[in-house]
């Protein structure tokens, strides 16, 4: 994301918020604190003894499968990260301990929004350390080897910017979406925020049976039912899919650890990809470098 301030930030006080877990189906707690500069942006699993923590890092991905789940070498998880990450990042917010009452970060809505409006109402703090940004120098990627395959691609750039497609393939009569987000918080945050994960009804039961999506609900995912919205109040954009694909990419990309300053495109983008494509990146030093912003 773009950011103005040349510093690192982090929220002013700490705020708290309840919600289902979209996997587990279980009622959820979350603090998000305020934390020093070079902390970074750290999951406690406040309910477990010995409170272990979990570093918000690409090399702390241990799934990917519906959502972006972390953890640590014994195991303890925190699932459904992605959401919060986006208002994160989209906030410029580098440092918070995000403190949380079980395995998965509450689902609210099913988009960023809530998260961006907590983080705007308690206010941001500059710091008084320089923030590092992550500068992309050549093209990297991964899939898309035919035309019509999924691939994601990080390329040079002097701002950060999204380019997706998302193509449902026809199933059930729905088509082919493009979105340009452009960058910038406000932008994000009418844009992309509101726009909710969405799923089809006939696949819900078979998530249910792998104990999968149990918090979901019309209340926070965009049901799709023999190609038609199943929400009463419908769609908040026409092009939500595609817009929430944006969100979920912005949210995975901040497990570099550091904003992104590269042109990210994509087709058809998952969670998977966004970890291999981060995993590709750390491993070619050539492909990357870190620059300290100059006040
Ligand atoms: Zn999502």
């Amino acid at each position: 994301m773009n950011h103005k301030s040349p510093f690192q930030q982090t929220i002013r006080h700490a705020f708290q918020c309840q919600g289902v877990g979209l996997h587990s189906g279980q009622p959820s707690d979350m603090t998000v604190e305020p934390a020093s500069p070079g902390h970074g942006i750290i999951f406690e699993r406040s309910d477990l003894a010995g409170t272990p923590k979990i570093q918000a890092t690409s090399s702390c991905v241990v799934d990917t499968f519906m959502c972006t789940r972390l953890g640590n070498p014994q195991g303890v998880t925190v699932a459904t990260i992605e959401h919060l990450m986006a208002a994160l990042a989209a906030c410029g917010i580098d440092n918070a301990l995000i403190k949380l009452q079980g395995p998965e970060i509450p689902f609210m809505d099913g988009s960023s929004l809530p998260f961006i409006e907590m983080i705007e109402s308690t206010g941001i703090v500059q710091q008084s350390t320089p923030r590092r940004i992550l500068c992309v120098l050549k093209d990297i990627r991964v899939g898309g080897e035919g035309a019509e395959d999924r691939f994601v691609q990080l390329s040079p750039a002097d701002r950060f910017s999204a380019r997706i497609t998302f193509d449902f393939g026809g199933r059930q009569g729905m088509g082919r979406y493009a979105y340009h987000f452009t960058g910038g918080r406000e932008a994000f945050k009418h844009d992309i925020a509101p726009a909710r994960s969405f799923g089809f009804y006939e696949d819900a039961q078979k998530l249910y049976d792998k104990g999968l999506s149990l918090g979901a609900s019309l209340d926070n995912t965009v049901v799709i039912d023999q190609g038609k919205v199943m929400n009463p109040s419908g769609v908040r954009f026409e092009d939500e899919y595609v817009r929430h694909k944006i969100l979920d990419a912005i949210g995975d990309l901040y497990l570099a650890g550091a904003p992104l300053q590269a042109v990210y495109t994509a087709h058809n983008p998952g969670h998977e990809g966004h970890h291999k494509l981060l995993k590709a990146l750390f491993a070619d030093p050539s492909v990357w470098r870190y620059e300290e912003q100059t006040p």
